[in-house]
Order: structure tokens, then C-alpha cells, then sequence
């Protein structure tokens, strides 16, 4: 019996692990089988391992070819496997060279006509054979941009099988074939950011923008259509800070096995922003499919903004689907052969019309909505939603104010101060930003001042305030005083907080 191995990355969600491909070819019936837990598109990988040697001007051996993906109780995924598989068995074979392969991993899927066509997912795939000791990767070309963002990586890229088997010693006739082009950028953080001086009027509704970009903090933001709400928040992500290290590649991971990313601007290194339509399905939203699951809008917008337009129209079942990345910042998929877990820590942004009419501003004397219809409008983000949101704000019909505000450079930068200032206090807390910050935290850091605290004590004797309400009023204080450099929040950010979580309408 003769034996070949070479080595592949399964991809559990974000995590990958490398696995190891064996061929094993033993002389009686040809026949080609694979085992080791292998997905419906893995199992597909047979026929066209089989097309695209034969194609590539290699003989397929007459064996009974049994291949093993171990560990067997790895769930494995995709297409990414074709071409370990075609190596392993040409190794098995001894049509390349056995002791070549083995410490090399590849990674590809493979066309019946023998090209190598590029995989969702490498990024981290290569990161996880780098950390594991095996830093020999062969990858599709159309993927070797991506694959060299990782530090440490050496990495051969191949347009077809034939090619891969010559390097390896295989008698064979390398194709002509097109190398892919490279295009111009089309990341979406190489992209010009649209400008907040775009954005006319609505005082409110900017200095709510700049508090959450300053603390974390999830915003709703109620107007009439045509006020400026999905303008703001598209401005939102321009407020952020860069992304660090760490999650600059945690994000890029995250885009490249939702296939949204071209290496070739480097790292996503700016806040994702993703905007779904409220028709979107529970699945768009949180991710799924067959083969390597595909992270959802929520995923996608992690370490950024996920964006609700008209956010009651949305299905409840998505609006449901959030309150898992709200409380862990993440979201896990589980499938028939296992969970993935993708990270979703996103500030989320809710727009909504005051009435399903649009038309109930000011005393609302236009609205023709029932007050049961309104009630019912805003009940659907009632709850668990509406609860983690520390910041409601109201937009003004657009005719009252025309005035340009500042750029998206001026509010950025006391962002950044503000968020320096919330960081120091923070050092050696798991939080980062004043909106993850426990209630109890807060509480026992305003110490014993009953002057400050007098506000939302009597918000809480009317029953105005729930004691979440308290918590939430005090982080956006505290993101106030940090962006006034105050060493901690006074009796006015606590009031400003106090309107700011309230629409306008006070306690
Ligand atoms: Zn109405």
C-alpha cells in the first residue's frame, strides 16, 4: 500500500486547525473514497479532484484511493480542501514527490479544467498553519495578496494543479494561463468616508452621534422621513478611532470568509459599517449557508457600526437574533456537524419615523396614526433591544434648521481625545469603552455625591427611570465629562445624559 500526505486548514468559525490529508492507494478495484467527516461540498471535492487531475495532462492511478481528513472529529467545510486532496493522492502515487509535500499546506479549490480557484477564509487559514508550526502554504493566486498579509508566512501562489505538481517534481505540461487581475482597491475602508459637514442642522442628533462614537454607545435616532438619520449614521463610523492591531485582523478575518475583502488595501484597518434592509432574513443578518458558514451583517460590522434604518420594520425575528451579539459579542451558528463561532461586537444604530405615518413631530397635530398603532410601532424594539441602547435622540423636521456643522475631522478628534481619557480610567478592566462598563462600576466611582446622583433618584422614586435607566444615564455622563476633560461627570453632563437618553422629552 502506498502512502502520500500533505496538509490542509479546517476553519471552525474563525479558528483554523491544520489537518492532515492522507492517501492512502491500495491495489484492487480503483475506486476514490473520503472519510473523516467530510461536509456535502467536501464530498462533492471527489469529482472534481478526479476531473481536474485528469485534465492537467496527469494520470489518475488506477487504486482503490482512500483519503482520511484527520483529526476525524474536526468538522471540515467548503471547497479549500481540492487541493490537498489532489496532492496527497498524487504523493500517494508518486507522481510528486512524497517527501515534499508533507510539510507544506494547500489550500484551493480546484476547476474540473485543473485550474486553482481562489477560497473564502485565508486569511485565517494561513494564520492558523503560521501559529501551528507550518509556515509552507501553496495557495490559488487570486488569494496570495491575502495570504502575505501574514506576518511570517512564506507563501507560493499557483493558478493550476499542473503547476503545483512541476514544483514537485511531476512530469508535466504547465498551461498557459492568465494570472488574475489585480484591480484597483475596491476595500470598503479605501473608500472615501462621507463627511459630517455634509450634514445640515440637527444639533441634537450630531452631539448624540458624537457621544456614542466618544463612549461606544448604541443610538436610536427618531425624526420624520428625510431628516438626516441615515446620512448620520453612515458619518458614524468616520468618528471611530482606527482599528488596533489585533482587531484589524480579527475584522479582516472576519471579511475574508464572508468573501467582502480585497487584500489588496491591506488590513481593513477603519470600522466596518453594515446597513441591512429591513426586509433582511434572520440568516443575512446572522450568518449561515452551506459549506464554510457565512458570517451575517452583524458579524461583518464587528469592531464597527451595524446600521437599523427604519428599524420596527424589521422582522421580529431578526430584531430577536441581536440580543445574543449585544450580550456576548458574538454569534454562534450551530451546524449538523458543529458550532461556529463568529465575533459581532458592533455598535448598533436604530432609526425609526416617530408613527407609522412619519408625521407625528412636535405636538404631532398631522399624524394620522391611532395611538394603539404607535404604541405597537415602538413595542416591536421594546425590551431587550431598547434596553442596551444608553442613547435616544430626537431629529428636528429638516425645514427648521439648515445650518453646516463641523467636518467629520473636528468631531473625530475630540473623539479621540475623549476616548483616551475613558481608556486611562479603564486600564486593567476587561472594558475598553464607557458603554461596556457595569452599572455597580459606575455607581461606586460617583462615591457618596447625593447632589449629583439627586436627579436620577427622583427619576427613580416617579418610576420614570428603571434602575438600568440609572446605569445608562451614568455611562453617558461619563463619556460628557470625558469629552468636556472633566476628571468625572458633574450635575449637568448628568442632566445632558438625562435628555439624551430621553428624546428630548425629559425625565
Ligand atoms: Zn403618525
Amino acid at each position: 500500500m502506498a502512502l502520500g500526505r500533505t496538509l490542509g486548514v479546517a476553519l471552525v468559525g474563525l479558528a483554523g486547525h491544520v489537518v492532515e490529508v492522507e492517501a492512502h492507494l491500495a491495489a484492487s478495484i480503483p475506486a476514490f473514497a473520503l472519510v473523516g467527516l467530510p461536509d456535502a461540498a467536501l464530498a462533492e471535492s471527489r469529482d472534481r479532484v478526479r476531473a481536474a487531475v485528469s485534465s492537467s495532462g496527469l494520470s489518475w492511478p488506477q487504486r482503490r484511493i482512500t483519503v482520511n481528513l484527520s483529526p476525524a472529529s474536526l468538522p471540515k467545510s467548503g471547497s479549500g480542501f481540492d487541493l490537498a486532496i489532489a496532492v496527497a493522492t498524487l504523493a500517494g502515487a508518486e507522481v510528486v514527490d512524497p517527501s515534499r509535500v508533507e510539510q507544506v499546506v494547500h489550500l484551493g479549490e480546484l476547476g474540473l479544467d485543473g485550474r486553482l480557484r481562489p477560497v473564502r477564509g485565508v486569511l485565517p487559514a494561513v494564520a492558523a498553519a503560521v501559529a501551528a508550526g507550518r509556515p509552507r502554504v501553496v495557495v490559488p493566486a487570486a488569494n496570495a495578496a491575502e495570504a502575505r498579509l501574514v506576518p511570517g508566512a512564506e507563501v507560493a501562489a499557483a493558478l493550476t494543479l499542473a503547476q503545483v505538481a512541476a514544483w514537485y517534481g511531476a512530469e508535466v505540461e504547465v498551461p498557459d494561463v492568465e494570472p488574475p487581475a489585480q484591480g484597483p482597491s475596491a476595500s470598503p475602508a479605501e473608500r472615501s468616508a462621507p463627511d459630517l459637514a455634509d450634514v445640515l442642522g440637527q444639533p441634537e442628533a450630531r452631539r448624540g452621534l458624537e457621544v456614542a462614537a466618544a463612549g461606544g454607545h448604541h443610538l436610536l435616532m427618531v425624526g420624520p422621513p428625510g431628516t438626516g438619520k441615515t446620512l448620520l449614521a453612515a458619518r458614524l463610523p468616520g468618528l471611530l478611532p482606527d482599528l488596533d492591531e489585533t482587531d484589524a485582523v480579527e475584522v479582516t478575518a472576519v471579511h475574508s470568509v464572508a468573501g467582502t475583502f480585497d487584500a489588496t488595501g491591506g488590513l481593513l484597518r477603519r470600522p466596518p459599517f453594515e446597513d441591512p434592509h429591513h426586509t433582511a432574513t434572520p440568516a443575512s443578518v446572522v450568518g449561515g449557508g452551506s459549506g464554510l458558514p457565512r458570517p451575517g451583517a452583524a458579524s461583518r460590522a464587528h469592531r464597527g457600526v451595524l446600521f437599523l434604518d427604519e428599524a420596527p420594520e424589521f422582522s421580529p425575528s431578526v430584531l430577536e437574533t441581536l440580543r445574543q451579539p449585544l450580550e456576548n459579542g458574538e454569534l454562534v451558528l450551530h451546524r449538523a456537524n458543529g458550532t461556529a463561532r463568529y465575533p459581532a461586537r458592533f455598535q448598533l444604530v436604530l432609526a425609526a419615523n416617530p408613527c407609522p405615518c412619519g408625521r407625528a413631530v412636535g405636538k404631532g397635530l398631522d399624524c394620522t396614526c391611532r395611538s394603539e398603532q404607535r404604541r405597537r410601532y415602538f413595542g416591536k424594539l421594546s425590551g431587550p433591544l431598547l434596553d442596551r441602547v444608553d442613547l435616544q435622540v430626537e431629529l428636528e423636521d429638516a425645514r427648521s434648521a439648515a445650518l453646516p456643522g463641523e467636518s467629520t475631522a473636528v468631531v473625530a478628534a475630540r473623539v479621540a481625545q475623549a476616548r483616551a481619557a475613558g481608556a486611562e480610567r479603564l486600564a486593567g478592566t476587561p472594558w475598553r469603552t464607557n458603554a461596556e462598563v457595569p452599572g455597580p462600576w459606575l455607581r461606586e466611582r460617583l462615591g457618596a455625591d447625593r447632589a449629583l446622583v439627586g436627579d436620577l433618584d427622583r427619576a427613580l422614586d416617579r418610576g420614570t427611570l428603571s434602575l438600568r435607566g440609572v446605569d445608562r444615564v451614568l455611562r453617558v455622563a461619563w463619556t460628557l465629562a470625558d469629552l468636556g476633560g472633566r476628571p468625572a461627570p458633574r450635575r449637568a453632563d448628568v442632566g445632558l445624559a438625562l435628555l439624551l437618553r430621553t428624546r428630548g422629552q425629559g425625565a
